[in-house]
């Protein structure tokens, strides 16, 4: 079985309403691109890649030269083709090479007719536990609904959130208003939904000094974690000192070179494994198998994804013996889906782990053509700006918060 072609195609996913972060804004949409791996013997395994708020069409097809001819099953040989650490210097493909690898496992299960999770070394559990992701936001610009700015939206939202797909653990994503707010909010969540799990991420856009205030100050509630306080392993070990709330990265420990430092000098607590970050599921597995040697926490990330991407997430959750917290998704912001049989569903908080042989997905063609034309209708967009203010730069460690009074409504075309 050989590669015969690389086919990629950029869709944009309308969001609930647009998601504000530290560093900007996912302006009401996910821009995604889809990649299909054909072999010459017809069969067609499927990959993801996301990116900024851009397509990444053109550099899929400059792999084909590379690919073309090459035994999917070889998935080693392939990491060096295509991301030799080395002249990734030049050309880092990390993510390129996760989407194709996501690609590879899809046919390679297809062809066996076995799900990926038993290439993987079989499946632990069925269903993969998710976070409420709760975001602040603004209000989706067509209907003028779903802002979330407000303490009593905030707890309203997650509420619903809750209520529809049974979540009992939930992330706050801060980092975009003074954190005194955002600690007031936090502990709103608190007492809002007691019992429940909690945790907080603000994109690593603290000094260390605010990240030991925030940290001290949510000791007493039930924190999972406390996820990238503070940019750099030097400034996380230096909270850790301080502050007893286990930590957590999905920014600082993204490779082996970082995690073997992390090991040998701890910063962190709980390691974020993303299946793109980390440049396919099986780097994930191997990171997870180096925290559970040396008895790291182990979660899954969320770079934003559609269904493609989300079966990678269940296939690495359903594999993990050490998965022991809920995993990330923005899954439940969005409004549609490019697989077969729309929005994968949630159960009790947990996605079912797909049965079929490969990533168990297939693409919808009749929505795979209405999002890629409302990507070629809407563009890209700056995952790295907010509309809400124009020529804003957010800097490390960052004093150029939000105004959580400022309620006017943002122009984003759609
Ligand atoms: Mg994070």
């Amino acid at each position: 079985m050989r590669i015969a072609d690389i086919r990629a195609t950029s869709v944009t996913v309308p969001l609930q309403a647009p998601l504000r972060h530290a560093n900007g804004c996912h302006w009401g949409r996910f821009i995604r691109t889809i990649i299909e791996v054909e072999t010459d013997n017809g069969l067609i395994g499927l990959g993801e890649m996301g990116g900024g708020g851009e397509s990444a069409e053109a550099v899929f097809r400059a792999m084909k030269t590379y690919l073309v001819g090459h035994d999917p099953a070889r998935l080693e040989e392939m990491r060096f083709l295509i991301a030799n650490p080395t002249a990734s210097l030049y050309n880092n493909r990390t993510q390129i090479l996760a989407a194709l690898e996501f690609a590879c496992l899809d046919i390679l299960g297809q062809a066996w007719g076995v799900p990926v999770c038993e290439i993987l070394g079989g499946r632990l559990r069925d269903r993969v536990p998710f976070a409420t992701y709760c975001f602040f936001r603004y209000p989706n610009p067509r209907t003028g609904a779903g802002e979330v700015r407000t303490i009593d939206q905030m707890i309203e939202t997650t509420r619903a959130q809750k209520r529809e797909f049974g979540f009992t653990t939930h992330k706050l994503k801060g980092g975009v208003f003074h954190p005194d707010y955002e600690l007031e909010v936090y502990r709103a969540m608190a007492a809002a939904f007691p019992g429940n799990a909690l945790r907080f991420d603000p994109n690593a856009v603290w000094s260390t000094e605010q990240a030991i205030r925030f940290g001290q100050a949510i000791e007493g509630l039930r924190n999972d974690y406390l996820e990238d306080p503070v940019l750099g392993l030097n400034g996380m070990r230096r909270t850790r000192e301080m502050v007893r709330v286990p930590l957590a990265t999905n920014t600082v420990v993204v490779n082996f070179e970082q995690l073997a430092a992390n090991v040998l000098d701890t910063a962190v607590d709980v390691i974020l494994v993303d299946t793109t970050f980390w440049g396919g599921i099986r780097a994930c597995v191997k990171a997870a198998g180096v925290c559970e040697t040396f008895q790291l926490g182990v979660a899954v990330h969320s770079s934003g994804e559609l269904g493609v991407q989300l079966a990678t997430m269940l296939h690495l959750g359903a594999v993990l013996p050490n998965l022991s917290f809920a995993a990330d998704a923005h899954y439940h912001h969005l409004t549609g889906d490019i697989i077969q049989g729309g929005l994968m569903r949630y159960e009790g908080g947990a996605i079912r782990v797909p049965d079929g042989p490969g990533l168990g997905v297939k693409l919808d063609r009749d929505k795979m053509g209405e999002y890629s034309e409302l990507y070629r209708r809407l563009g890209n967009y700056p995952y790295d700006q907010d509309p809400g203010r124009p020529g804003w730069t957010p800097i490390v460690p960052n004093d150029r918060w939000a105004d959580p009074a400022d309620d006017r409504a943002v122009k984003i075309p759609f």
